[in-house]
């Protein structure tokens, strides 16, 4: 048997970004959730070739300081969290400081930022390691761009899972959706190969609101949605829910979202399906959009390095709010809306 060694921190990197970075459109959503956190109004994603080729997503958060830069790169480094206490509560959608790390050990990355508005910055270059030697200083207005070209250059292995440039986009394109929905303050745009795509602008007022849903969930889906909005215990549920007339094939019109992030979880799930159960024949899909506000202490968020599944604490709380909030309003819709139509 070989001796025990550690391993290098580019190979740990390489390691780690398996469980993170699985194609373009988990970088996107590493970079965007990061453009939110630091607090951007504006944010614009361009891609090429899918993202394979280049994803680049600019902001105009708070940036990073210059001596901050070679450590935004390194493995379990972040300014979101300090203590423990911190990860009990957390409020931001990062915290586990290993995005940046993982996503440049796999790529070509170029991080530029700037903290001010005298237009100039900072830029650190990384081609597939961990740890940025250079810094050099680069035009950028107040924010931050993180350029990441030739994903998987360097891990042939992983590269070979990468689908079409058009199945890669689409995956990408979601993800802009998800976060464009939970994020309505903010604009997007995103970009395909030159293309101008989506250009979302912020949202406030209701009309403005349910404008930019049709932008991104598509008009039909506006106009066979009703908003819901209940609370229990300060656990408040609010969003749109489909009609049972505009219920789907599949379940491709779902969007729960828990304190800002998109979630997949089973007590959601379970209870989503069981108050339309009598509504939808069998197998038709409801869609909506829905949210869910928690004290951060009530939800655990630590439980995948893609932060996809959460735990409640009180999980038939949750349960029952679900079911009974969107079971009443189902039950209190005009006939005309409730009756199950095949779309
Ligand atoms: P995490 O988001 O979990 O902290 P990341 O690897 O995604 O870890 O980012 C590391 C750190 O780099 C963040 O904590 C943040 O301080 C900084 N950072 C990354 N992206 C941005 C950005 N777009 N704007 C400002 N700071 C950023
Ligand atoms: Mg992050």
């Amino acid at each position: 048997m070989a001796r025990i060694h550690l391993l290098d921190a580019r190979l740990a990197n390489q390691i780690a970004a398996g469980e993170v970075v699985e194609r373009p459109a988990s970088v996107a959503k590493e970079l965007i959730e990061n453009a939110i956190d630091a607090g951007a109004r504006v944010v614009e994603v361009q891609a090429e070739q899918g993202g394979i080729a280049g994803l680049r997503v600019r902001d105009d958060g708070d940036g990073i300081a210059r001596d901050d830069l070679p450590l935004a790169l390194a493995r379990h480094a972040t300014s979101k969290i300090h203590h423990l206490d911190d990860l009990e509560a957390v409020a931001t959608l990062g915290f586990r400081g290993e995005a940046l790390a993982s996503i440049a050990s796999v790529s070509r990355l170029t991080l530029t930022s700037s903290q001010d508005e005298s237009g100039l910055g900072w830029a650190v270059r990384t081609e597939g390691r961990d740890m940025a030697a250079v810094i050099e200083p680069a035009r950028h207005p107040r924010g931050t761009s993180v350029e990441v070209r030739d994903l998987f250059f360097n891990t042939p292995a992983r590269r070979k899972f990468l689908r079409s440039e058009t199945t890669e986009f689409g995956h990408l394109e979601e993800v802009v959706r998800r976060i464009a929905l939970v994020s309505p303050q903010v604009s997007f745009s995103l970009t395909h190969n030159q293309r101008v795509l989506w250009q979302l602008k912020p949202a406030t007022s209701e009309a403005e609101l349910l404008r930019r849903l049709g932008q991104i969930c598509g008009q039909p889906f506006v106009q066979a949605a009703r908003p819901i909005s209940v609370e229990t215990a300060g656990i408040h549920l609010h969003g749109w829910m489909g009609l049972p007339t505009f219920s789907r094939s599949q379940a491709d019109l779902q969007y729960f979202f828990v304190n800002g992030r998109m979630v997949r979880d089973k007590v959601v799930s379970h209870a989503v399906r069981q108050a339309y159960a009598d509504v939808l024949y069998h197998g038709r899909h409801p869609a909506f959009v829905l949210f869910l506000d928690i004290d951060p202490g009530a939800v655990d968020v630590n439980v995948h390095p893609t932060k996809h599944e959460v735990r409640f604490r009180e999980q038939r709380l949750v349960h029952d709010l679900i079911y009974r909030g969107l079971h009443r309003a189902l039950a209190d819709l005009r006939p005309q809306d409730a009756a199950p139509v095949l779309a």
